[in-house]
């Protein structure tokens, strides 16, 4: 069986269940709470509902009255059961309530950070890698990340729904058939009802020349109970893989578990992709105990990023040089499955950069001084040249 997490600690004042029922006037069902669609109808939007389960900062206050307006705010039952009501430090907390800091435009912040729109060959649809393209799916997710990197886009009603686009999207796959690989992202596949996602991955397996296809998703870590068997099903008729998304140990609830175990008994290749976020998880420990919880769950975590110089998240972001030495703290002290390569989305469009500390010290000819995970050094000889 799988081990439930180790909380709450004594500290630790977490939102009950029971108080997110009240702000609807319901009293807890646990039938009802662990039914998606009650889930998705009973997320919490504004600050008076806040104000109901949280001791609110004044920059909280802001944030839900002024920034929510920029970006749209949702939070599932599930996931507010996970903040604490008294910590504004809270890891959860921070990574779905805004404040005011949002609106803080920092130097270098970009609407669209990862230069997307130029790289959009019909709408929904990014081009950037040889063999590859980002589908993406809508615009709706199941709550909403504060460091969102498509904020642009999400949740601003601008993106046409799926079917308008999907012939276009279709003829731009069978035109060019060097594209072998689709990742359908954000907005969130896994909120499509089973029939629609069916309908979206015939399509997209339709084209000849598409050999792979992933999906993109939180859903697991916001939305546990989506995970259906039906569900999985679907996944795995069409054979794709799946990169969820977490960021915190604390997302490793037994829900979450469950979620877990169903897909991976249903054979899907399960990844994570983490953004390394200011004392939400910016240090060695949280991410190592994120990361080994997840190979527990047999999720290999795949993508370690730098946060998106999204507009209004200065407060949210920390510097290279911090992730560069957590990384010099997990490769090597834990289990190679757990250490997720690090990347840097390029700002204006030029892809993921992997980062690592440096462990060529020097190359002279044929011979190379090469740094280990424990900072010793060690020679390599190149077999002589022909
Ligand atoms: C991340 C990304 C991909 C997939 O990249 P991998 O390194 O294969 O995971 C494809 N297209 C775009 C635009 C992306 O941002």
């Amino acid at each position: 069986m799988l081990e439930a997490q180790a909380f709450p600690s004594a500290t630790q004042q977490f939102v009950s269940r029971e108080a997110i029922c009240a702000v609807f006037g319901e009293t807890y069902d646990p039938v009802s709470w662990q039914d998606w669609r009650w889930q998705m109808r009973h997320r919490l939007h504004r600050l008076d509902q806040f104000e109901k389960l949280l001791s609110l900062t004044p920059a909280e206050r802001v944030g839900l009255t002024m920034a929510s307006q920029r970006f749209a705010v949702a939070v599932t039952p599930h996931f507010a059961a996970l903040m604490d009501s008294e910590d504004p430090n809270c890891p959860i907390r921070k990574q779905v309530i805004p404040r005011e800091e949002e609106l803080v435009a920092a130097p270098g912040d970009l609407v669209d950070p990862c230069g997307e729109d130029q790289h959009m060959v019909v709408e929904g649809l990014v081009h950037r890698y040889p063999d590859r393209v980002l589908l993406l799916a809508q615009d709706a997710c199941a709550a909403y990340c504060r460091y969102c990197t498509r904020s642009r886009l999400v949740a601003q009603g601008d993106l046409n729904a799926l079917p308008k686009r999907l012939e276009a999207i279709l003829d731009y796959l069978r035109a060019h058939p060097e594209v072998r690989d689709v990742l359908i992202s954000g907005g969130d596949p896994l909120l499509f009802s089973d029939d629609r996602l069916d309908a979206l991955l015939s399509a997209v397996r339709s084209v000849p020349s598409v050999e792979f296809v992933r999906l993109g998703s939180r859903v697991p870590g916001f939305l546990p109970q989506r995970i259906t068997p039906e569900l999985a099903a679907v996944l795995r008729k069409h054979r794709v893989w799946l990169s969820l998304h977490f960021s915190h140990p604390r997302e490793l609830t037994p829900e979450v578990a469950a979620a877990c175990d169903t897909l991976a008994d249903a054979g899907i290749p399960l990844g994570s992709q983490t953004v390394l976020l200011a004392s939400v998880n910016d240090d060695a420990n949280t991410l190592r105990e994120l990361f080994t919880g997840l190979l527990k769950l047999r999720v290999r975590p795949y993508y370690l990023y730098q946060c998106d110089p999204v507009l209004g998240t200065s407060h949210l972001r920390t510097s290279i040089a911090k992730g560069l030495e957590i990384m010099g703290q997990l490769r090597g002290f834990t289990t190679g499955y757990a250490v997720p390569t690090y990347v840097v989305d390029a700002p204006g469009g030029g892809g993921k950069i992997p980062l690592q500390p440096p462990s060529v010290v020097a190359h002279e000819g044929e011979t190379w001084i090469l740094r280990n995970w424990a900072g010793k050094l060690y020679t390599y000889q190149d077999p002589p040249q022909a």
